[in-house]
């Protein structure tokens, strides 16, 4: 199963207050949306660059994955989202190649997207997301 495009590439960083106009002023585009995902404790904003998006990340919890994530890595490139007609039937077929996810099943992101992980020990260090709407 292939995927359609890049969905998006995720970034944690320490400030959307501070990241958002940083990011506004480098790419001369605005911030479309702001959105807080409680069930992974990030806010997350956006921007769509073409089809594919920059998804910032910042924390709303210090046991969030983004605030660990932060204090490993610091604020870096923290995944990349591949979409596809069907998040479900992808992560099914990753599975069945012999990839660890981390969701089985995916369940609701933000943008009310369905998205799924892969565990990084699994595909080359990258924390890679499967979406589709
Ligand atoms: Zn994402």
């Amino acid at each position: 199963m292939k995927p359609t495009h890049i969905e998006h590439l995720g970034i944690a960083v320490k400030s959307l207050d501070e990241s958002i106009p940083w990011f506004e002023n480098l790419l001369e585009i605005k911030c479309y949306a702001i959105e807080e995902v409680k069930d992974q404790k990030v806010r997350t904003a956006f921007f769509k660059i073409g089809q594919t998006k920059i998804e910032l990340l910042e924390s709303t919890d210090p046991e969030s994955p983004i605030e660990k994530f932060l204090e490993k890595k610091g604020e870096s490139i923290h995944h990349l989202a591949f979409a596809f007609d069907n998040a479900d039937q992808a992560l099914r077929t990753a599975e069945e190649k012999g990839l660890i996810l981390i969701d089985k099943v995916s369940r609701k992101g933000a943008e009310d997207m369905n998205i799924g992980f892969l565990h990084p020990k699994s595909t080359h260090g990258v924390l890679i997301e499967f979406c589709s709407k």
